[in-house]
């Protein structure tokens, strides 16, 4: 649950550093649905050492091997409906003009870029833009190519995947929240089967002590199932589910181990494929450990299950990958914060039973992302912190990156679309922005990463679980809200990290414009807002609003039929934050389920329909896509006669279609 966003496509026309002039590196790739995808930049990549690019080589290949594990967890019809386009659109030689053939190419567009048929941000189901018909004829022009099931016909195949793709009722969410609902049972995602959610709990509930004080990770690598009658889990390992991924995923770790930086890198690197091998979650523990002391190598990397946003109940991790090193120039930012971490904890505005009077190993760098799959890819987070278990980080510390090439691409890709100005107050929040944007946002992400989903403690006893469905929006809110409180403290320009006391202004108001209004553009009408960073930014904003009411700290301004947020008094608005964020800790350390249910579902969830309305029609105005992804750069190995690898190159020249087709031949080991 510690991955940072991007917030929203806001931050334009940058004019104060070095990304001010406009480079010649073409960004811009594709542009499909509600999604353009980017390109980013490896810098530095070409001066590291021989030994360092043949292990983010041997890394690199480790991740896209992990493709389809991704795909299949979001969805068990996932990896059919790809090849099924895929052998459509490869083997097509009707007319591309063809509305049916555009729609299927979209369409297969779409399955590519969220591992599956549901959105990967909404979670519900693409609507294709092509007929059952063309489906159905197409797919039978290459039913050789058809990944059929044992025994199973063409016709019978085909009518099962026209239920998947063409009747919106069926599996219509990959990830429900809706309150009160079986959550288990209304999802789509195959990280269950056959079982309901009372069934799960309970099961869970059975394996876990209370007094535990160093819980595994329940469920974490595990598919939930019933066989004759009785709930079993199922683990993703080598010899059980995805086995023949995971071995070659563990095939090429076994060759990064032997190129490892040091000792500290190789012994994480041994740990993860024994935890591969077995599927022990003690021994991903002991990895995790490992993996968190390890500060000192510059390249380094995630590999496994890891982030539980696409499980209704917060416990499977979806598979993940992606490789970094080191950007040792900004790095000294985030080095600042972390040495300071006692400090920042010691002084925040929250009770103190709910402190960690050690803050142990904030380990935090800026670092040049190599390679993004599985989870993270082509939608990426811009700042991680790992790992995951409350134990470990509070025991061993964790580990903080941000992403700084990703940003600089978004930054890069966002110039000039007058977003901004559209949807500013005035041009003084305008100008704001421009001035201190840029910096103001890469510090809200270190203080989030680095401080915010490290700081505070659990009460002794209470359960890592015990927010249940709304822990990942709470435990999102709790970051954002110690980021967004330190971002106005007098420290970080002490500290030489902020020019001036006006620059934390410019996060604030992008803040709050975004999760009051401008967020909205990634809704569909008469939708609720569900994904947890949303829903986050939403209660945060909201209950800012209206707690500020009296003093008018925010306001809601009418003019000419627009509507915008004005922030009258920021300094007061320091101070609710502060005050929810001593709320949100409380909840957090003291597992209280109902107050945070309720502070998700009074202030984070609901739409105003007319407003909605408005902001989607201005932002359709300025022809933007409110999502964006990446495509990878290509590695190659260049090999002497004796198959020794003397050289790793680095390319830019793939486009979107080229990579996906490529990724489905090359990495694709659960269909053949
Ligand atoms: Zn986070």
């Amino acid at each position: 649950m510690k991955r940072l966003l991007l917030a929203a496509i806001t931050v334009a026309a940058l004019s104060n550093n070095a990304m001010a002039q406009k480079s010649d590196f073409n960004y811009n790739v594709d542009r499909f649905a509600d999604i353009e995808v980017l390109r980013y930049r490896v810098p530095g990549f070409e001066q590291l050492s021989l030994k360092q690019k043949q292990l983010i080589y041997y890394l690199t290949e480790a991740a896209l091997q992990g493709r389809d594990i991704l795909t299949d967890q979001n969805c068990r019809y996932n990896l059919q409906v790809r090849q099924t386009l895929e052998a459509i659109y490869s083997g097509y030689n009707g007319n591309r003009n063809d509305p049916n053939f555009i729609g299927l190419e979209k369409y297969l567009k779409q399955v590519w870029f969220a591992n599956g048929i549901h959105h990967h941000y909404s979670m519900d189901k693409f609507k294709p833009e092509f007929t059952q018909d063309f489906f159905n004829a197409q797919a039978r022009q290459v039913k050789k190519r058809l990944p059929l099931e044992k025994g199973q016909s063409v016709d019978d195949f085909i009518k099962v995947i026209d239920r998947v793709i063409f009747d919106p009722t069926f599996m219509a969410k990959r990830v429900n929240q809706a309150d009160g609902q079986d959550l288990i049972l209304t999802s789509a995602n195959n990280l269950y089967e056959g079982v309901t959610q009372k069934e799960v709990e309970d099961y869970f509930n059975a394996l876990k002590d209370p007094n535990d004080p160093q819980p595994v990770m329940y469920g974490l690598n595990t598919k939930v199932v019933k066989e004759k009658g009785k709930v079993v889990e199922k683990p993703y390992k080598v010899g059980g589910l995805y086995s023949k991924a995971i071995t070659k995923i563990v095939y090429w770790l076994k060759l990064a181990s032997g190129v490892a930086e040091n000792e500290g890198q190789r012994d994480y690197i041994n740990k993860l494929i024994e935890f591969y091998t077995t599927g022990s979650l003690k021994t991903f523990d002991e990895y995790s450990i490992a993996w968190a002391k390890e500060t000192k190598s510059d390249i380094d990397f995630i590999n496994g299950f890891i982030e539980s946003y696409g499980d209704p109940l917060g416990m499977t991790g979806s598979w993940e990958g992606m490789v970094n090193f080191r950007n040792n120039d900004a790095s000294h930012r985030t080095q600042l914060i972390s040495q300071n971490a006692q400090w920042f904890e010691n002084n925040s505005p929250v009770d103190p039973r709910f402190k960690k009077p050690n803050v142990t190993g904030v380990s935090a760098k800026v670092i040049t992302t190599a390679i993004l799959a599985g989870d993270a890819y082509p939608a990426t987070p811009i700042g991680i912190n790992l790992p995951n278990s409350n134990w470990i980080r509070a025991a061993h510390g964790s580990k903080s990156v941000t992403l700084e090439n990703i940003t600089d691409a978004y930054n890069e890709a966002a110039k000039g679309t007058g977003f901004n100005e559209e949807f500013a107050y005035s041009d003084t929040e305008v100008q704001l922005m421009k001035r201190y944007l840029t910096l103001a946002d890469k510090l809200h992400t270190d203080l989030h990463e680095c401080l915010g989903h490290a700081s505070g403690q659990l009460l002794p006893g209470v359960d890592q679980d015990a927010l249940k469905a709304y822990g990942a929006t709470l435990e999102e809110g709790r970051a954002d809200l110690f980021a967004l409180y330190y971002l106005a403290d007098p420290k970080l320009v002490e500290l030489g990290i902020f020019p001036d006391g006006e620059t934390y202004k410019a996060e604030y108001y992008k803040y709050i414009m975004n999760g009051l209004l401008t967020q909205l553009t990634r809704i569909e009408p008469g939708k609720d807002i569900e994904e947890s960073h949303m829903r986050n930014r939403k209660f945060v904003s909201q209950w800012a609003l209206e707690k500020g009411k009296d003093d008018n700290v925010i306001e809601i301004v009418k003019r000419n039929g627009k509507t915008y947020v004005k922030i009258n008094d920021y300094a007061k608005l320091r101070n609710l934050f502060g005050q929810l964020l001593a709320e949100v800790q409380r909840i957090k350390s003291e597992g209280d389920y109902e107050a945070g249910r309720q502070l998700v579902e009074n202030y984070g969830v609901k739409v105003d329909p007319v407003i909605h309305q408005e902001i989607l029609k201005r932002y359709q105005g300025l022809n933007i896509t409110p999502y964006k992804g990446f495509v990878n750069p290509r590695y190659t190995a260049v090999k002497d006669n004796k198959g020794n690898i003397t050289d790793v190159k680095i390319s830019y020249d793939e486009n979107y279609i080229e990579q996906m087709l490529r990724y489905s031949r090359d990495y694709s080991p659960l269909t053949k």
